[in-house]
């Protein structure tokens, strides 16, 4: 059982049935119906072990209504002798006509006789080569052994909808009932509730599992605001002289937009406060937020403090220390700082020295991967942690990167940044615990994306048009699709696409770039495509994420239908960052089926509609859940197994409200319930 995650009785209460099957009933074979899942009980009448077409065993019943022959292709010789003539049996399983008459294959049998049991018999879902016998014991040991005292405080039941019975309105079963229930219900109910979820013992669960949620939410809140975080306040400047951050936004090659000075104003106040900011910059892919972490960090340096900044690729995590570099630099220098860099695909002395500069506290800022958070590195007072792109980190990681920060029993500030908005009822449930600043204006002089779906059928004039851009001095992405069973696939198929592009496009310099380059090859190629030597960059979805080149004002994304909406979106923005027009052109193939399927032409459809994130994210929502759209794999802890937020809006308004009033009247309740439902995966809901 552990290898499913059941831990503790309460586990395997959680544990519930995929679906039932009804054993409570014995079935005539002459009613049975064809694809109809029957149980008979029967007499063998024949039993012989057939050789051709292959070796299996087939044994004929009679129930005095009809006979059925049994097909067994595995079968032990104690199974052939004990089904000999005469012996009679509990049989079950899919009935098949057919021109022999009646089948069944490999259906399983027991002995007849003997009471036939009073509800439906659960099959729960199992890790291979785990018996189902094995499991419902083990369940149903600890279904009676479990403590599940009420924890919902008597005058808050959930909002439970259309449940009313011959006896008028049924009260919410207890948690213990429901469980009770949905173990082993009754053949008498509607199966349709219990495989949609409206049954009220469902409901129940759900009700408890989202209050569970927004209980520990508001918990974290509350531990958060009993932590103690550096207040970082710049110091007042010598008379006349702008302090370090107004130098910064006059060093500037540009004007920041209201929405960025805004952001920059609730992020200052956060960190001014000796409760430790955990705050979320949205802002749509090409809105300048990295200005504000940059902003933000001069804050926090200027205080006297160091700050990280840590990015998903090292292709952003390069760009942003190029970045970083040119504008604070100039200004740590003379007071005798630098901005230090962290990668894992750094050498050894390059990196010792780094980390050294890192722990003296001489590097002000330190930028970087995943290295970032690594346990050898030490900060010297580490009080602002900035995470771009933060849903490509797992929850693991952002965890260990607010434990790097305990100094001297401080915790640092956090600020994550991300491109895709959260939808409203994921920021209800799942980011309850987070205050959020939207970017929502783009920095002057851009000029909106036109967006084109293309069948693949017509790449070469596609290239044709290419060329005549490229030889107007514009650059052009071109993403090829990654192929998800086969890493070396798609490098060929990248592979291929630059070599047809090169031949296609003479006096085109055609770059191309794929993750597996090294991180200096790849730097390389970008630094090529950054300067504008390069045309042309051929890249699999590396250059997915923030990267930044002014002057690319295209972008090809090849088999566009195989890509995710939000992936799509965020592609497209790396081109529109400049004062010229620019365009991105979806390619799909039909393929073999001849045919877009439905998601896939939703995805293109939309993206040809809109430019805008929020409406992207909406609908990306829309077509993939939820579960997809937070990382499911990140972030499995902390999803919701039973409830959905789309139909259990009305139970998710409940908790929410009642989660605070809860954790102050009932505190010892509330501890309960969240140690009932979620254990010692809290904590990951908190990250
Ligand atoms: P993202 O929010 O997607 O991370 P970036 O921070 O990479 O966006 O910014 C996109 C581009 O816009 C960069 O070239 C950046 O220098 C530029 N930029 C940011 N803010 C402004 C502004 N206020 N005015 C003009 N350009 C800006
Ligand atoms: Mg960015």
């Amino acid at each position: 059982m552990l290898k499913l995650g059941l831990v503790r009785d309460i586990d395997l209460a959680l544990h519930l049935p995929l679906r039932y099957e009804d054993e409570t009933r014995i079935t005539l074979l002459k009613n049975a119906r064809e694809g109809d899942t029957v149980q008979i009980e029967a007499t063998v009448t024949a039993c012989e072990v057939q050789q051709r077409p292959r070796r299996m065993l087939k044994v004929t019943v009679d129930d005095g209504s009809a006979t059925c022959v049994l097909t067994f292709f595995s079968f032990y010789a104690s199974q052939q002798k004990a089904m000999a003539v005469g012996s009679r049996w509990r049989i079950r399983g899919e009935v098949k006509g057919g021109f022999w008459g009646r089948q069944m294959l490999h259906p399983t049998c027991k002995a007849a006789g003997g009471e036939l049991p009073q509800a439906l018999t659960p099959i729960y879902p199992v890790a291979a080569g785990l018996p189902q016998a094995y499991v419902r014991r083990a369940i149903a040991t600890a279904l009676q052994r479990v403590q599940l005292p009420e924890t919902l405080p008597r005058d808050a039941q959930p909002p439970i909808a259309n449940y009313w019975d011959e006896n008028g309105l049924k009260p919410l079963p207890s948690l213990r009932d429901a469980l009770l229930f949905l173990h082993n219900p009754s053949p008498d109910v509607a199966l349709s509730t219990l495989e949609d979820r409206s049954h009220p013992a469902w409901q129940r669960l759900k009700a408890e599992e989202l209050l569970a949620q927004q209980l520990s939410q508001y918990q974290a809140r509350q531990v958060r605001a009993s932590l103690r975080a550096p207040a970082l306040q710049v110091p007042p400047s010598p008379a006349g002289q702008p302090s370090l951050v107004e130098q910064l936004r006059a060093a500037l090659p540009f004007a920041l937009t209201a929405a960025q000075e805004r952001v920059c104003r609730e992020i200052a106040a956060d960190m001014a406060r000796t409760q430790p900011m955990h705050r979320l910059l949205q802002g749509d892919v090409g809105s300048g937020k990295t200005v504000v972490a940059a902003m933000s960090a001069m804050v926090c340096i200027a205080a006297g403090w160091q700050c990280a900044l840590m990015a998903p690729t090292e292709i952003l995590a390069e760009q942003h220390f190029a970045k970083l570099v040119g504008w604070l630099e100039p200004l740590l220098v003379p007071m005798g700082k630098k901005v230090a860099w962290l990668s894992g695909a750094q050498r050894k002395k390059e990196r010792a020295a780094m980390l050294e500069l890192v722990a003296s506290g001489e590097a002000a800022l330190v930028v970087g991967t995943h290295a970032v958070i690594q346990e050898q590195v030490q900060f010297h007072n580490l009080a602002l942690a900035v995470i771009d792109e933060q849903h490509r980190f797992g929850v693991a990681q952002r965890l260990a990167l607010r434990g790097k920060l305990a100094h001297a029993g401080l915790e640092p500030h956090l600020l994550m940044m991300s491109a895709t908005p959260i939808p409203r009822t994921l920021a209800m449930s799942y980011y309850a615990d987070l205050d959020v600043s939207v970017i929502d204006e783009l920095p002057p002089g851009r000029t909106p994306i036109v967006t084109r779906v293309l069948p693949d059928s017509r790449k070469d004039e596609l290239i044709q048009r290419l060329a005549a851009q490229l030889a107007q001095g514009r650059q052009v992405y071109w993403v090829c699709p990654l192929i998800e069973e086969s890493e070396s696939l798609d490098l060929s198929n990248a592979t291929a696409t630059h070599a047809e592009l090169s031949a296609a496009l003479p006096g085109v310099l055609v770059g191309l770039l794929h993750s597996r380059m090294s991180a200096a090859e790849k730097k390389a190629v970008m630094e090529m495509f950054a300067s504008g030597q390069m045309g042309l960059l051929v890249a699999t979805t590396v250059i997915e994420v923030g990267v930044d080149v002014p002057n690319a004002s295209l972008m090809v994304i090849e088999h566009a239908e195989r890509f995710g909406l939000s992936q799509l979106h965020q592609l497209r923005g790396r081109v529109g960052r400049g004062a010229v027009a620019s365009a991105c052109v979806l390619l799909y193939s039909v393929g073999e089926s001849g045919r877009l399927s439905d998601s896939g032409k939703e995805r293109l459809r939309a993206m040809a509609e809109t430019n805008d994130g929020f409406e992207i994210a909406r609908r990306d929502l829309e077509i993939r859940g939820p579960g997809e759209f937070l990382g499911a794999r990140q972030s499995g802890a902390a999803m919701l197994r039973f409830a959905d937020l789309d139909q259990d809006m009305a139970l998710l308004e409940w908790a929410r409200a009642l989660a605070p009033r809860m954790l102050a009247r009932f505190p010892q309740q509330a501890q309960q319930h969240i140690e009932r439902w979620l254990g010692n995966k809290a904590d990951y809901l908190k990250a």
